[in-house]
C-alpha cells in the first residue's frame, strides 16, 4: 500500500509586513535585496518582532481545518546553514514540550477519505536563490534576500493519502481555503509549494521537495510510487532520502541523504516570548471567520436551489462566488449561477483574466433578468455576454447595436413559421405523420431568426398550426 504525506508551505501573501520586521510581506517585483532590513537579515544585535496579524491569519487557517489552537505559543531556531538564510537558522514552532505551534491534531475530508492535520506552525519564508541557467550547471549563484523573513504557515498532514490524484485534490482544497480565508493569494509564483513524503509497503520513506505547482506534485508521486514498487520487486530496499523533481526530465532525482530531526538542533527562540492567546482573542477570530466553502455550497444548493455541481464549483472559486453574491437576486440567483459556471468560467478561468473581466455584477444581473423574462434567448445571452466581457457596454446598448431583441411576439413569429413551412414541406408532412421530429422545425426557424426566437413561443403556434 502506498502511503503519502505532505508538508505544505503556503505564503500568508496578504499581511502587509514580513514576520519579524517592518519590511514588506509582498517582496515580488522589488528591486533585489531592497526589502531588507537588519531583522531579516540576521545582523547582530537586531530583535525579531512578531506581527500580530500573521498569528491571527494562521489562527483562522488552524480554525478552518478543525486543529486545536494551544492556549500559549511558542518558537524554535531550527539550526542549518544555507546561503540563502543569513541568520543560520529559521524561525519556526516545533512541539518539543507538548503542542505550542499554532495548530494541531485537525482533520478534513476529501471525497469522504479523511486527511489528519498532525501539525501547522507559523514560521518565515527564507530568501531565493538565482542562479544562471539551471541550479546544475550553474557558475554564478546569486542570492536575493527580499522574501527572507516572509510569513508562512506549513500545513503538515499525516500520511493518510493513498494516490497522487487524492494528493492534488486536497491541495486544491487547501488553496481555495487559503483564498476564501483572505489570507492569501495561493495563485501568486510560490505563494504555495509542496513538500511530500511516500513510502510503499513496509519500504523507506522518500521526501520530494519543493514542486512549485499541483500538477507535478501529482505527478512526481506518481513516478515516486512507481520507482519505488519496481525497486521492491526487484528486492531492492528504498534509500531513505530526499529527491528532487527535475520538471524538464519528468523524474524525480536523488538530492542527499535525508536529515534526520535532530540534525537541526532545535533551540527554543529565546528572543521571542511565549505568546498566550486568549479565549476573547479565540471568540474574536471565530466571529470573523468568513463562511466556509461547504457551508456557501450548502446555502447555494438550499436557499437558490442551484444544482449541487453548480453550487460545487461556484462556491470553491472566491472570485466567482464574490461576483455572485453581488450580481444575484433571490429571482435570478439560479440564472446567473448558470451564466457564470457555463459561460464566464470557460472564457476566464486564469487569474490575469479574471482581473481583465470588464463585466460587472450589474451586467451579469440584467442578462440573467433578461434571459428568464424571455427578453432574449439563452443563445443570444451567450453572445451579449462575449460583448460585455469585451466592452463592457451595458446590455440594453448590445441588444440594440447587435440587433439580439428576442422575436416573440406572434405576428412576427407566425410569419417566419409560414416561411419555413414553404420551405420545408416534407418536413411538415413527416411532422403531421410523427410529432416527434418538431424539433426540426422549430430548429429552422431558431437559424432564420439567428436564434432570436423563442423556443417555446415557437413550439407552441407549430403545433397549433399543424394541430399536433
Ligand atoms: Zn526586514
Amino acid at each position: 500500500m502506498t502511503k503519502i504525506g505532505l508538508e505544505i508551505h503556503c505564503q500568508l501573501t496578504k499581511l502587509e509586513s514580513k514576520l519579524f520586521c517592518g519590511c514588506k510581506a509582498d517582496y515580488r517585483n522589488l528591486p533585489t535585496n531592497s526589502n531588507i532590513c537588519p531583522v531579516c537579515m540576521g545582523l547582530p544585535g537586531s530583535l525579531p518582532m512578531l506581527n500580530k496579524k500573521a498569528v491571527e491569519k494562521a489562527a483562522m487557517i488552524s480554525l478552518a481545518l478543525g486543529c486545536k489552537i494551544p492556549e500559549q505559543i511558542s518558537f524554535f531556531r531550527k539550526n542549518y546553514f544555507y546561503p540563502d538564510l543569513p541568520k543560520n537558522f529559521q524561525i519556526t514552532q516545533y512541539n518539543a514540550y507538548g503542542p505550542t505551534s499554532i495548530g494541531s491534531d485537525g482533520a478534513i475530508s476529501i471525497e469522504d477519505k479523511k486527511i489528519r492535520i498532525r501539525r501547522i506552525q507559523l514560521e518565515e519564508d527564507p530568501g531565493r536563490l538565482v542562479y544562471e541557467g539551471s541550479s546544475e550547471k550553474t557558475q554564478v549563484t546569486l542570492v536575493d534576500y527580499n522574501r527572507a523573513g516572509t510569513p508562512l504557515v506549513e500545513i503538515v498532514t499525516e500520511p493518510d493519502f493513498e494516490s497522487p490524484r487524492q494528493v492534488r485534490l486536497f491541495l486544491n482544497v487547501i488553496a481555495d481555503l487559503a483564498e476564501n480565508l483572505g489570507v492569501s493569494d495561493p495563485y501568486l509564483d510560490g505563494a504555495m509549494r509542496v513538500d511530500g513524503n511516500i513510502s510503499v509497503g513496509q519500504g523507506n520513506r522518500v521526501e520530494i521537495k519543493n514542486v512549485g505547482s499541483f500538477r507535478d506534485v501529482e505527478k512526481a508521486l506518481h513516478f515516486e510510487n512507481t520507482r519505488q514498487r519496481s525497486l521492491i520487486q526487484r528486492n531492492i530496499s528504498v534509500a531513505a532520502e530526499t529527491r528532487h523533481w527535475d520538471e524538464a526530465r519528468k523524474i524525480t532525482v536523488s538530492a542527499r541523504s535525508k536529515e534526520e530531526e535532530q540534525d537541526y538542533r532545535y533551540l527554543p527562540e529565546s528572543d521571542i516570548p511565549i505568546i498566550g492567546i486568549p479565549q476573547s482573542k479565540m471568540m474574536e477570530l471565530q466571529t470573523q471567520m468568513p463562511e466556509s466553502i461547504v457551508t456557501k455550497k450548502e446555502r447555494y444548493i438550499k436557499k437558490y436551489g442551484i444544482p449541487p455541481q453548480v453550487a460545487d464549483v461556484l462556491s470553491s472559486d472566491k472570485f466567482y462566488s464574490d461576483l455572485f453574491e453581488k450580481a444575484h437576486t433571490e429571482y435570478n440567483a439560479k440564472e446567473v449561477a448558470n451564466i457564470i459556471t457555463t459561460d464566464l468560467m470557460g472564457v476566464a478561468d486564469t487569474r490575469e483574466k479574471k482581473l481583465g473581466l470588464k463585466i460587472t455584477a450589474v451586467h451579469l444581473s440584467d442578462l440573467a433578468d433578461s434571459i428568464i423574462s424571455n427578453k432574449i434567448t439563452r443563445n443570444s445571452g451567450k453572445i451579449a455576454l462575449q460583448e460585455m466581457i469585451n466592452t463592457g457596454k451595458t446590455l440594453s446598448d448590445i441588444i440594440s447595436s447587435l440587433d439580439l431583441g428576442n422575436v416573440s411576439d406572434a405576428s412576427s413569429l407566425e410569419k417566419i413559421i409560414e416561411e419555413v413551412f414553404k420551405e420545408e414541406e416534407r418536413a411538415v408532412t413527416e411532422v403531421q405523420q410523427n410529432p416527434d421530429t418538431v424539433n426540426y422545425l422549430v430548429g429552422k426557424v431558431m437559424r432564420k431568426t439567428k436564434g432570436k426566437a423563442d423556443p417555446s413561443i415557437t413550439l407552441e403556434i407549430i403545433r397549433k398550426k399543424l394541430s399536433i
